[in-house]
């Protein structure tokens, strides 16, 4: 009995030193004590002398060889120096554009939640959503006016081409400078507000917010504000916010999409005739394709790899990647032929050069940015990427609930409206999810990007966790409205974001890549705290320092694992009781305490991933992008908490909050075990396996119940579905199809009284509904409802025919428009074939 009480005493103290990051000597001493009690005798009061054997022996030893490494030299020669000879031996050499890609945008939450022990101040320091006044009017005015002029049929089907009206508009009203600076002649929106004005667009047509997103994205635009000249900007800045220029940015070619570093695309430095005089330049060879705004640009930011075969500029022959400058008419310039992404009408096509010769102030920043591209490039893509995107999936989950709900509210089928069916619940819980979710990281992050930050690694989830989400709320609406969301016409508002998702899937990262690779491959480097920095170390020239700063980050990465041991293990033995919760967190304090516990074990598998796997981690991508997921699933849930807050925790969305926790814990769960389950290395596997889940995988999803009750909020009228998806376009035009949506969905719900008392008469037989009775003039003859309830009811009936009416044309109409015109487009696959 005695001895159980040491062991208890010895686990108690191993995980008390173990969390709280103890020296090793500590260890040491603890250890010694232990042993020093157990040997004595004094457990059993007989104290008497030291009694080795063998179990003794081997706890000696193993004391002294830790005593021994607690001297700092010896630490160093026995430990530290062969392994840093080692790792330096294994460790790819990180690439001059993997360097500038790690180098580039900051961390921000995402390196709380690899620490394993999230400060929640750092969290709730990030502004709640604000706009000024300016930005506020700017949203409800022009946006929405832009909004009501769209007509997203006729853009997509019939003119396959955005109207000019359209274009104009946006140029009167600076749409396309946002986020050029006042200075500069454009609306210096903050990011927040270009992302609120975005996913108001993107909530009525995906073309328009294309044409609106690309120069307010990584462009010319951003490019040169950042590091243009002062003539580039005193010259371009001004023409691109009043639209003077339309800009697009050629980054991809056939051979370089996804690892876009690898263009082919090629300058070489020379001198050349440009407007008569003779000028340093770069003759340029290039083949781009996928550009969107392309055929319309008359301005070509483009990327290109320079060499300088002569040293003109001095600096060697490789320069490395380069953007420049290139108006869309100079000659050589081979641009305006369009390609057909997914039925969508905005302008994307190839473009391409051969020895055309540039000067070398056409380059962004002029000569001392050759070789910066790359750099640039990055710089700015965390950014861009935490908002474009973002903002869109963002709007499009939450359009897509607001319609979903209210057609689910007025089509009935077996007499019930088709969302009180349990299995169309269902997919509408899905999408009250998905809704809250897009929304609330799409505002925590702007609001991060608006404050200053570049999150790399956040934006990289946010890019792949916001469109995948929408994706799957699109399929749910598709599923919901059946045959009504398949046929296409002017009354089908699904048809176009539907045909345009892959879009969003596939540019500013390709979804597979950006979760496999980049999330947490490439994330891991960047926010965890010692990795870098062991990586650093190695590859620094002088082996000396290179050590010193290796023993630094390497002992307190050892001290980082053993306390996320410790802690994982603890903190899931005790359900998370014990996990830390900010002050005031009301309401939320359970969501916080799971949420602590979930770094701690992702800390844990995430530091031993990386560990083991190394350079692998690039290869091993089912386990990296399982990594990302669980990481993805922290961010989201905290951002949940945070929107929650910033709300002010309105009574109405505590179910809502529920069901995104108790869906993202099961979510990371899964990805966690998945990854525990599949890591190469037994022991570890056991290992992790012990730490993460002790007691098995303990998360459930959100019970039926949960799911029924926040389906119900938006199967009404009421500030939660209004809360659920706010800042989009609502339209109140009854001949606008998600405007007759709203007006049918009130009325229905606000007829619900005098359609049951006519349900009731049906059923029971006395009044007949079938084709040719007028079953409502019926059952107010026999006095089943009132005259003004049989007026709602007609009122309904009527919106309800049109809201359920499918469009079908003359097979003249649907002709193709060169066909009609009496042409043929001829396909063309590359620059090479023409
Ligand atoms: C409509 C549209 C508009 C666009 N607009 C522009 C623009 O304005 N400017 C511009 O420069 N580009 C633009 N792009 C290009 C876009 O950025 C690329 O399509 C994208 O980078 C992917 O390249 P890819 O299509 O060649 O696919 P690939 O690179 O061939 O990728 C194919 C698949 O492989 C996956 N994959 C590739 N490498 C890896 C890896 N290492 N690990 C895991 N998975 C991997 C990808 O995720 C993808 O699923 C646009 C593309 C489209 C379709």
């Amino acid at each position: 009995m005695p001895e159980l009480v040491l062991i208890v005493l010895c686990v108690v103290g191993a995980f008390v030193l173990g969390m709280r990051q103890a020296p090793l000597w500590t260890w040491v001493l603890g250890f010694a004590a232990a042993m020093l009690i157990w040997q004595s005798g004094t457990l059993h009061g007989e104290p008497r002398a030291l009694e080795p054997g063998w179990l003794g022996t081997a706890g000696w030893v193993l004391a002294a060889i830790l005593a021994a490494l607690c001297v700092p030299s010896i630490w160093r020669a026995l430990l530290v120096r062969p392994l840093f000879q080692q790792v330096k031996r294994i460790l790819p050499r990180v690439s001059e554009t993997e360097r500038a890609a790690l180098d580039a945008g900051t961390i921000g939450f995402d390196a709380e939640l690899f620490s394993g022990q999230p400060d929640w101040g750092k969290l709730r320091a990030v502004p709640p959503i604000t706009l000024t006044e300016e930005e506020k009017a700017f949203l409800d005015g022009p946006t929405s006016e832009l909004c009501r002029l769209v007509n997203d049929w006729t853009i997509r089907h019939n003119d396959k081409e955005i109207p000019q009206e359209i274009w104009d508009f946006v140029k009167q009203h600076g749409f396309l400078g946002m986020l050029i600076s006042k200075q500069h002649g454009g609306l210096g929106f903050s990011p927040q507000a270009q992302s609120l004005i975005l996913g108001r667009i993107a909530s009525r047509s995906p073309d328009v917010c294309t044409i609106v997103m690309v120069p307010n994205s990584l462009g010319p635009g951003e490019l040169i504000e950042k590091y243009g000249t002062p003539g580039q900007k005193e010259h371009y800045l001004p023409r691109l916010a009043q639209g003077l220029e339309v800009p697009c940015f050629s980054l991809t070619g056939p051979t370089s999409g996804s690892d876009a570093a690898t263009m082919r695309d090629v300058g070489y430095v020379t001198r050349g005739m440009h407007e008569g005089k003779e000028v340093v330049g770069i003759r340029l060879s290039w083949e781009k394709r996928y550009i969107t705004l392309g055929p319309n640009a008359t301005l070509v930011g483009l990327a290109f790899r320079v060499f300088d075969p002569d040293n003109l500029l001095g600096k060697g022959e490789d320069r490395g990647i380069t953007v420049a400058l290139v108006p869309a008419d100079h000659p050589g310039v081979e641009i305006g032929r369009r390609h057909l992404p997914s039925g969508a009408a905005f302008p994307n096509g190839p473009n391409w050069g051969r020895d055309v010769f540039i000067p070398i102030d056409w380059v962004i920043g002029g000569e001392a940015m050759v070789g910066q591209g790359w750099r640039m490039l990055m710089e700015c893509l965390a950014a861009g990427r935490s908002i474009s995107l973002p903002s869109s999936a963002a709007a499009g989950a939450k359009s897509l609930l607001r319609n979903t709900s209210a057609y689910a509210r007025i089509r009935k089928q077996f007499d019930l409206p088709i969302g009180k069916m349990e299995g169309l619940e269902e997919p509408l819980a899905r999408m009250v999810e998905n809704a809250y979710v897009n929304e609330a990281a799409r505002g925590v992050t702007a609001s991060m990007v608006s404050r200053g930050e570049k999150p790399s690694v956040i934006s990289a989830i946010m890019k792949y966790q916001t469109t995948e989400r929408m994706r799957r709320s699109l399929n749910d609406a598709m599923d919901l409205h059946g045959g009504r969301g398949v046929c296409d016409g002017p009354a089908n508002y699904l048809q176009s974001a539907y045909q345009m998702m892959p879009v969003a899937i596939t540019v500013e990262g390709a979804n597979i890549l950006t979760r496999s690779l980049i999330t947490f491959a490439q994330g891991a480097l960047r926010s965890h705290p010692y990795l870098y920095k062991e990586i650093q170390a190695c590859q620094d020239a002088d082996d000396e320092r290179g050590l010193a700063a290796f023993e630094q980050a390497f002992s307190d990465h050892v001290s980082f694992t053993v306390s996320n041991l410790s802690g994982a293990l603890f903190h899931n033995l005790t359900g998370g009781w014990f996990g830390r919760v900010p002050d005031k967190a009301y309401g939320t304090a359970e969501w916080y305490r799971q949420l602590w516990r979930c770094s701690r074990s992702f800390a844990l598998v995430a530091d031993l991933a990386v560990a083991v796997l190394g350079g692998g981690l690039k290869t091993k991508q089912k386990i990296t992008g399982r990594l990302a997921d669980a990481l993805s699933e922290l961010y989201l849930l905290a951002c949940v908490l945070k929107r929650y807050e910033d709300d002010g925790k309105p009574a109405g969305d505590r179910h809502i909050v529920g069901l995104c926790a108790h869906n993202g814990l099961w979510r990371f769960q899964q990805a966690l075990r998945g990854a525990v389950d599949n890591f190469p290395s037994l022991p570890l596997r056991w290992l992790m396996r012990l730490a993460a889940f002790p007691l098995g995988a303990r998360y459930k999803p959100a019970p039926d119940w949960l799911g029924h009750t926040c389906v119900e909020l938006v199967l009404a009228p009421g500030e939660v579905r209004d809360r659920l998806t706010r800042y989009i376009y609502v339209s109140d035009n009854p001949n606008d199809p998600t405007g007759l949506l709203e007006v049918t969905f009130a009325k229905a719900v606000a007829a619900e009284a005098a359609e049951k008392k006519l349900d009731r008469a049906v059923r029971q037989g006395r009044v007949r509904r079938v084709h040719g009775t007028d079953w409502i003039g019926e059952a107010a003859d026999q006095g089943v409802i009132s005259d003004d309830e049989a007026r709602l009811l007609r009122e309904v009936e009527a919106l309800t025919a049109r809201v359920i009416a499918v469009d079908h044309f003359d097979p003249a109409e649907l002709r193709p428009h060169y066909m009609t015109a009496g042409h043929n487009a001829r396909a063309v696959q590359s620059a090479a074939a023409e």
